[in-house]
């Protein structure tokens, strides 16, 4: 793979606190790259042991050919040719929107710096904002300006910080597309920071799951959403109804039906994980059917959520398209997508 960005076997601590163990990210030219995980597990180091913000402690940083830092060698943020977006846009209040894009391009002369400070707005949609400061504008085209200004000096890597996440849904919801659309025109590599996987898989052509400092999976948001490596991948990427089980003869049993699993061991102690959307939902239509008590239906939108009373016990949660069938019949039935099924090893 050509190199955009690269973090090989980077650790890193903190007073001898351990945040980063052996971390390796990957990054194409004009690849959109999503490290995702809960809050404190080191995404936002990660993103600044790459801008050279903090300086790395072990492991290598490049950034296309070039090592940018390394055991000994330390390149300095404003030499390696990386933009920065982070959540709180950090323009200059006393600056206006041309003097804010315009100040990281001091060392152009006037003319060029007019016409790159034009072209970033455009980019962004921002052209008839140039003279405006940064309390006439909303959070949201304060992002805008943030990026034009990120965009400006062409970067070869992009980093973009939780860049989002003050925003409200109809506004993040857009400057996401835009911003997208930008990344990948201007074929920037680009790694995004974000703790909610429904951004990351909007976003994303990968995505690293990271926990506690180390990386948990790294693939494309389908691999990790039908085939996620652990328990921990499964879970993050939203709810899951949640069984224990064992391994008897190739088969685990669980309240909704039987799986056959091929490769663990008889014995074994298994958490069988579905997702919502993995329980389809019928008619009952004769005795042999795995039936439910409808508890509650709630509507989600395009989705309803449906509470469910099994006859064997647990109580489970069912995604539907918004009318599937008379969604207020008191008894269903329910059969498991092998898709949305996963079996892990408890521990
Ligand atoms: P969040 O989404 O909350 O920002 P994160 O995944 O980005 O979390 P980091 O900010 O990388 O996580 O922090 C990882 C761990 O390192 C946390 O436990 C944090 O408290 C600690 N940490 C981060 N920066 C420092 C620092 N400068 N000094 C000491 N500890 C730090």
């Amino acid at each position: 793979m050509t190199i955009g960005l690269s973090l090989q076997h980077v650790s890193h601590e903190f007073g001898g606190t351990p945040v980063l163990h052996d971390v390796n990210v990957d990054v194409a030219p004009g690849e959109m790259v999503c490290l995702l995980g809960p809050s404190g597990c080191g995404k936002t180091t990660a993103l600044r042991l790459a801008a050279g913000l903090e300086k790395l402690q072990t492991g290598t940083v490049r950034i296309h050919d070039e090592v940018v830092a390394a055991a000994g060698q330390y390149l300095e943020p404003e030499k390696r040719g990386v933009g920065l977006v982070f959540q709180d846009y950090a323009l200059f209040p006393h600056l206006d929107v041309a003097r804010n894009i315009g100040f990281g391009l001091r060392h152009y002369d006037d003319a060029r710096r007019k016409q790159a400070v034009i072209d970033a707005l455009k980019r962004v949609g921002m052209e008839d904002f140039i003279h405006s400061y940064p309390h006439q504008l909303s959070g949201g085209q304060q992002q805008r300006i943030a990026l034009a200004r990120a965009l400006a000096p062409t970067p070869r890597v992009m980093l973009l910080d939780e860049p989002f996440s003050g925003l409200d849904v109809a506004r993040r919801s857009e400057l996401r597309d835009t911003t997208l659309h930008v990344l990948k025109n201007a074929g920037i590599a680009t790694v995004m920071v974000t703790h909610d996987p429904e951004e990351a898989m909007y976003m994303a052509d990968r995505i690293i799951v990271m926990n506690n400092g180390r990386v948990m999976q790294d693939g494309t948001p389908e691999e990790l959403y039908f085939r996620p490596a652990n328990h921990f991948v499964a879970s993050f990427f939203g709810e899951v109804n949640r069984f224990a089980s064992k391994v008897e003869n190739g088969v685990v049993s669980t309240p909704l039906g039987d799986i056959t699993v091929g490769d663990v061991a008889d014995g074994t102690e298994v958490d069988v994980l579905v997702r919502p959307e993995g329980l389809r939902i019928g008619q009952v239509i004769n005795g042999h059917d795995i039936r439910a008590n409808v508890d509650a239906v709630r509507s989600l939108g395009g989705v309803s959520l449906m509470h469910l009373s099994l006859a064997a016990g647990p109580h489970v949660h069912a995604r539907v398209p918004r009318r599937i069938f008379p969604l207020k019949a008191g008894q269903v039935s329910i059969t498991l997508d092998p898709e949305m099924t996963f079996v892990f090893p408890r521990g």
